[in-house]
């Protein structure tokens, strides 16, 4: 058996296969002293090393490939495994044919973590066996010998990952379907992998739908199981979890039960009422009752690097959320917040529309900086916005995150939030996400010490 690719996924992979007697090969393009890290893991599993290129005879002559997630399906290695009739799988897919118990996962471009994470609140609440598996650097197989038939599954599922599979989990959840990764795939292409999720659902499966997002809505028609609703904007089009006045409240065969007063969700942001009510929507159905939901969601306090408090100096409060890769999500950053704002944007550019971010952050924001590979493109069209509009932010732009955060502790004044939401990913400067983040908390802390 050949893996492909070895990050979380593939040596999770290899651990599992090999640990069940399989020979395995690992096929990666990475040479094996930029592999260092992830070779000591799997020291003990005897898997054969091809390194340095994936070669398309590691692929066309295994009995079973295993692609991990990320790698490009168009890789030719993958193509002459397909041609050569060998059947090509993945981390997800193995998951979903081995879990002796059934699986709910949300999907979704945005909320998956958050929503996955609030879930796993619930159950912990309620006392359940439960596991929680998903973006959280732990891979899916290992996970397997913790589960049995009653263990409740709760699975944060990504695009790449649903792109593997030709199975659906038992109950899915779709948050929303907003444009992202379009460097890579078409839009009709990146909704086809969402849909994915409930697609191969059986007769008696589940399927959630935020009935606020266009494309998740339009989904329900193509479900083969049942479908119920999130919505927080729309009237609930069916059963499902909604606002009623300010409270969340579950509708279940027409009649309304309350679970919590808004007012006592932590998170901040109308995307996170979202998320709690898809988080309400699928622990409800793994069998919590309202008081075990309500209790988890009044505790949860968020997760790092969703618009995650860091620190306030000299009145200021600077908020890191450096998750917002795309522009949409610092939309929803930056509407979280009644407060003027100072935005820091930058990082790589995924090209991605940016006119709506620019209009807003120049209407709403008293200053932007912008950083990194992409700054002057973000800080150009903050600026167009700005003189389209005759007035609004301030625009400047830095070298990089500390330059950012000095820039911004100069412009901002007492009462303002500094949000680090960059709109672009942090592959221009960091490995990922959290590297930057905590380089955003680092400069933080300096200024801290400095006054
Ligand atoms: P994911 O796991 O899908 O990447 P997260 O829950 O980690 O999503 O949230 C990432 C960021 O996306 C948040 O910091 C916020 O800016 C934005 N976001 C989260 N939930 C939503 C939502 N329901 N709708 C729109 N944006 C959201």
């Amino acid at each position: 058996m050949t893996v492909v690719g070895l990050g979380i996924e593939g040596i999770d992979l290899v651990r599992f296969l090999a640990g069940r007697g399989a020979r395995v090969t690992v096929s990666d393009v990475r040479p094996a002293e930029a592999l260092r890290n992830a070779l000591v893991t799997i020291a003990d599993s005897e898997a054969t090393l091809s390194l340095g290129a994936n070669r398309a005879e590691d692929c066309a002559t295994a009995d079973y490939v295993f692609v991990s997630q990320g790698v490009p399906q168009q890789l030719p290695a993958l193509a002459a495994a397909r041609a050569a009739g060998v059947p090509v799988s993945s981390a997800a897919q193995l998951f979903l044919e081995l879990c002796p118990a059934p699986v709910a996962a949300v999907t979704g471009s945005s909320g998956k973590s958050t929503t996955a994470a609030l879930v796993g609140a619930m159950l912990e609440a309620a006392g359940a066996d439960y596991v929680l598996g998903g973006n959280i650097g732990v891979g899916l197989l290992g996970l397997l010998e913790r589960i049995g038939p009653r263990t409740r599954v709760m699975l944060e599922l990504s695009h790449t990952q649903l792109e593997t599979v030709s199975r659906s989990p038992q109950l899915a959840c779709v948050t929303n379907v907003t444009p992202n990764h379009l460097d890579r795939y078409t839009w009709e292409a990146y909704v086809a992998l969402k849909r994915r999720v409930f697609a191969f659902q059986q007769a008696d499966d589940t399927v959630i739908f935020n009935a606020d997002d266009t494309v998740a809505a339009a989904f329900a028609r193509e479900a083969p199981g049942h479908v119920t609703y999130t919505a927080r904007q729309q009237a609930l089009p069916g059963d499902g979890v909604t606002l009623s006045g300010d409270v969340v409240v579950r509708r279940e065969h027409g009649r309304e039960h309350p679970v919590l007063p808004r007012a006592e969700i932590r998170l901040r942001g109308d995307h996170n009422v979202d998320n709690v009510l898809s988080a309400v929507a699928i622990a409800s159905r793994l069998g919590v009752d309202d008081r075990a939901l309500a209790s988890a969601v009044r505790a949860f306090a968020g997760i790092p690097h969703r618009l995650e408090p860091v620190a306030a100096v000299s009145g200021v409060q600077y908020v890191n959320d450096s998750i917002a890769t795309t522009p949409e999500r610092t939309l929803a950053g930056m509407r979280a917040f009644a407060e003027p704002l100072v935005l820091l944007l930058g990082g790589r550019h995924k090209e991605l529309p940016l006119a709506v971010l620019a209009t807003e952050a120049a209407a709403r924001c008293r200053a932007v900086v912008a950083f990194g590979e992409a700054g002057e493109l973000f800080a150009a069209a903050v600026r167009e916005a700005v003189t389209a509009a005759g007035c609004g932010a301030t625009v400047e732009q830095v070298a990089d995150v500390e330059g950012a955060v000095a820039a911004a502790a100069r412009l901002a004044r007492a009462g303002d939030v500094v949000l680090f939401a960059p709109a672009g990913t942090s592959f221009d400067a960091y490995a990922n996400f959290e590297q930057r983040g905590a380089a955003f908390r680092t400069a933080v802390a300096r200024l801290g010490s400095a006054t």
